[in-house]
């Protein structure tokens, strides 16, 4: 039942983004449609489409209920799907050298493991939540790295489930599905991710950020368009092996719990930016002060950037994205040698605001540029790392695109 991907192909240069819509044979619709062609010899029934996505502010503010603001990418993952009429599901990706089978009975967290675990935990979570689902027959695409912070597990679980639930006739509204892919991810897979992910993937718009309050699961669709601007977002990919990153991120966690408890509040969340310097003498060590201060200012960076897009001011993002890293680096530290080189390099180049963009220890950088500087932001993050020896950044410029939709 294991199968082991491979990493995604390079990004390498600035790529563009996929155009929505039809599929073509080179895209990612059409390698997971020509995929299931090939694997089942049959025609798929549909294709389902669910985007990777970044944060563009509020790291480490989610399991503190506190706000975030993603958006999705323009790369995708398609899953083309039909009916299986034996009741099984069979599931091959062109990261996976083998192709997963599984029947009802590997519906118990654990039984299916490895990649297959995020669409086993899927089929687990429809029917633990008693939706009758159809076996099936997947073929999966995807232009969203692997393991790199860009979500391409979240994307992987909504496609899966925007096929299930269509081809099934199933009745589970799109506010809905971020909780149910959040518990396949959770509890089958085993990875404790709080909502923004999911969230971010099936309910964004294009041309917009989802301010989403990881409290309430309240989201607002917060105008973002970069079209109109003339800039335009650079995801670096900083290629950086995780560092400890699973040991670390459950240290802040229990860190942040810690203090919340010390300061009789139920979360982070609930310390007010002009109470921070109270609260933090309440706290014992500098440490802790320091991690407390990055949560209470992040979440403080989230509604002032929120405010900033309502106005229409989005150049003026630029610093509070900045703050937003040096907070990370100094106060909550995670970030690395590879991640700050970007952020540097990036800024040194003209970038408006740059930081880090997910749950740290690696992963990617996000840089808002002009339009017009993206090549040579491009260029001194490509040279910053060859002078450090760094393995090659992979970049791509992204836009806000829509979340998981079906295709065809
Ligand atoms: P991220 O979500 O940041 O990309 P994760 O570690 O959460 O990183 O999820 C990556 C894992 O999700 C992969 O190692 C693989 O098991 C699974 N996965 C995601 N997309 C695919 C895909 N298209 N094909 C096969 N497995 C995938
Ligand atoms: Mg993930």
């Amino acid at each position: 039942m294991t199968g082991h991907p491979t990493a995604a192909p390079p990004a390498g240069g600035v790529a563009d983004r996929p155009t929505p819509g039809r599929a073509t044979p080179g895209d990612v619709a059409g390698r997971a449609d020509a995929s299931f062609r090939q694997r089942y010899a049959a025609e798929p029934a549909g294709c389902w489409a669910a985007p990777g996505r970044a944060n563009l502010i509020g790291e480490h503010t989610d399991y503190n209920d506190g706000f975030v603001l993603p958006f999705a990418l323009s790369l995708r993952t398609v899953v083309a799907a039909a009916p299986a009429p034996d009741g099984t599901w069979t599931v091959c990706s062109e990261h996976a050298d083998e192709p997963v089978r599984f029947t009802v009975d590997d519906l118990v967290p654990g039984r299916v493991t490895g990649w297959g675990a995020y669409v086993a935990g899927v089929v687990w979570a429809l029917r633990e939540a008693g939706h009758a689902v159809p076996g099936a027959r997947l073929a999966v695409a995807s232009d969203v790295p692997l393991g790199s912070g860009l979500s391409s597990s979240a994307a992987l679980e909504a496609a899966v489930l925007a096929a299930l639930v269509d081809l099934g006739g199933l009745d589970l509204p799109t506010g809905r599905r971020p909780r149910l892919a959040q518990r396949a991810e959770n509890a089958y897979v085993g990875a404790p991710t709080g909502i923004m992910d999911q969230s971010a993937v099936i309910r964004c718009r294009d041309g917009h950020a989802l301010f989403l309050d990881c409290r309430t699961e309240e989201v607002e669709h917060i105008p973002f368009d970069l079209d109109t601007t003339g800039l335009t977002l650079l995801v670096v990919d900083s290629r950086a092996p995780h560092r400890h990153a699973d040991g670390e991120y459950a240290a802040r966690r229990r860190s942040c719990e810690q203090a919340a408890d010390l300061l009789g509040v139920a979360a982070l969340r609930d310390v007010p930016t002009d109470g921070l310097v109270t609260a933090l003498t309440r706290l014992p060590d500098d440490a802790t002060r320091r991690r407390v201060r990055h949560v209470v200012t992040e979440n403080q960076r989230v509604l002032d950037t929120v405010a900033l897009l309502r106005a229409g001011r989005v150049r003026e993002i630029g610093p509070l994205l900045t703050a937003s890293h040096a907070s990370m680096r100094d106060d909550f530290e995670i970030t690395v040698p590879e991640i700050d080189t970007a952020v540097e390099a990036a800024l040194a180049a003209g970038a408006l605001g740059a930081r880090m963009t997910g749950g740290g220890f690696g992963g990617c950088v996000l840089a808002l540029v002009e339009a017009a500087s993206a090549d040579a932001v491009t260029a001194a993050v490509t040279a910053a790392y060859a002078e450090r020896g760094f393995a090659v950044p992979g970049l791509v410029r992204v836009r806000p695109a829509p979340g998981a939709n079906r295709l065809t």
